[in-house]
This record gives C-alpha cells, sequence and structure tokens, in this order.
C-alpha cells in the first residue's frame, strides 16, 4: 500500500524538523522545496490541498504550461527554478518564478541585469556551483565561485541570496554540502539549497535553509526529466 501525497509531505517535513532539532537547528530555518517536474497539475494539486506552497520545477516550457493556472486557484505559491536556464528564456523565467537557484555563468547575469535595467523585478537568485567538478553538470565551478560571486554583487548588484548545488549522483554527499556552507559563508549569504530524495537529512544537520525533494513525496517520475 503507497502512501497519499499528503502522508509523504508529513512524513518528510517531519523528518526534516528531527533532524534540524537533533542538530540543534531551528526546524522553520530549513524550508522544503517540493519538486513537481514531470507531474501534472492534478497530481500537484494533491500537495497544494495538503497546505503545501513551495515547489520546484526545472524547465520553464513545463512550468508555464501548469503554474500560472494553479496559482489562480491557490494563493500564496512560491515557485522555485531549479534546472538551468539559458538566456533567451530568461525572461520568462523572471515572471514565473519567485525563486532562481541556477544562476551559474556570466552571460546569464549580464541577462538578469539588462532585464531590470528595463524595469522587470529581479526574483531572488541562488548561484549553483558544480561541487564535483562534472563536466556535463552546470554551475560555477568552486575554483570560480569567489570571483564569480564578487562580481555578482559589485559589478552587477544583483540579489545573491545564496547557493545551490547537485552532487555527484555516485559520491557521498556530504563534503559537497560542506563545501558549498563554505563558500557560502565566506560571502556572508544566508540560503544553502542543498539535500534532495536520497540526502535531505544530511543536507539538513550540514546547515541546508532549502532541502529540494521530488520523489520521496510525490513517487517515481514516470518519465526522466531532463537537466
Ligand atoms: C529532480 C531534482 C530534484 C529532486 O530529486 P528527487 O531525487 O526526486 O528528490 C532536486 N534538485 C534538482 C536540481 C532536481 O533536478
Amino acid at each position: 500500500m503507497s502512501a497519499t501525497i499528503e502522508e509523504n509531505l508529513a512524513a518528510v517535513k517531519a523528518r526534516i524538523a528531527a533532524e534540524a532539532e537533533a542538530f540543534g537547528r531551528d526546524p522553520a530555518a530549513v524550508r522544503l522545496v517540493a519538486v513537481s517536474k514531470t507531474h501534472p497539475a492534478e497530481t500537484v494539486a494533491e500537495a497544494l490541498n495538503a497546505g503545501h506552497r513551495r515547489f520546484g520545477e526545472n524547465r520553464v516550457q513545463e512550468a508555464a504550461a501548469k503554474w500560472p493556472g494553479l496559482r489562480a486557484r491557490y494563493p500564496g505559491i512560491e515557485l522555485h527554478l531549479i534546472g538551468p536556464l539559458q538566456s533567451n528564456k530568461a525572461r520568462e523565467a523572471i515572471a514565473l518564478f519567485d525563486a532562481i537557484e541556477t544562476l551559474d555563468r556570466p552571460k546569464l547575469a549580464e541577462t538578469f541585469v539588462r532585464l531590470r535595467d528595463e524595469g522587470l523585478a529581479l526574483p531572488r537568485l541562488l548561484v549553483q556551483i558544480n561541487t564535483g567538478c562534472e563536466p556535463q553538470k552546470a554551475g560555477v565551478l568552486p575554483s570560480e565561485a569567489d570571483a564569480f560571486l564578487d562580481r555578482c554583487k559589485t559589478e552587477w548588484n544583483l540579489p545573491v541570496a545564496g547557493l545551490m548545488c547537485i552532487p555527484p549522483v555516485e559520491q557521498e554527499p556530504s563534503p559537497h554540502f560542506a563545501l558549498l556552507r563554505k563558500i557560502a559563508e565566506r560571502h556572508g549569504l544566508p540560503e544553502l539549497s542543498m539535500g534532495m530524495s536520497d540526502d535531505y537529512p544530511i543536507a539538513v544537520t550540514l546547515g541546508a535553509t532549502l532541502v529540494r525533494v521530488g520523489s520521496a513525496i510525490f513517487g517515481a517520475r514516470a518519465y526522466p526529466a531532463a537537466g
């Protein structure tokens, strides 16, 4: 017998709170991003009906098809982009998302600056760090993170709230979470988006303020999501 989305949400939230408390953290300092990519609006509505309001999607096109309708039905939604963003989709992404967690290169930063100069309000931004230095993965390399974050602040004046990472699948995630935290601390950035279904409890013990959990809430995805 499989649990409902409401039960899964409650279980994940309880685990987050338990891990936070065990490590002397305020449970309210860890927010859950329910990753709804690939799941249709009816499925997402189950989580909304259970009272959850913070979600993550990895593709602009999919979010554009799914979320305006849900926003019209449910107030107070906070939507995060957690997948790579092409510069030519930045304008659409700014209109759709409350947070973009995947700022990862100067060209995208400069696109945000241009859109802000047009008068658009930018969402909260997180910089994605490629902590595993994986060639196929998006994100700023750790060796380039300090310079990039400095430019975000002094050259572009972008509202960077924190950092995000996706550790290599085949590796122990803790060193990656610890590295992300170290870089964030160096730059005085409060937000750490780290931890997915398999490793969010560890991420909470290492300081995550946002955890991105998909399959532990919605079940296995029917088809692999790109990005
Ligand atoms: C899909 C995805 C998640 C959620 O993964 P699960 O293993 O299903 O919890 C988290 N972060 C990013 C960036 C993702 O693309």
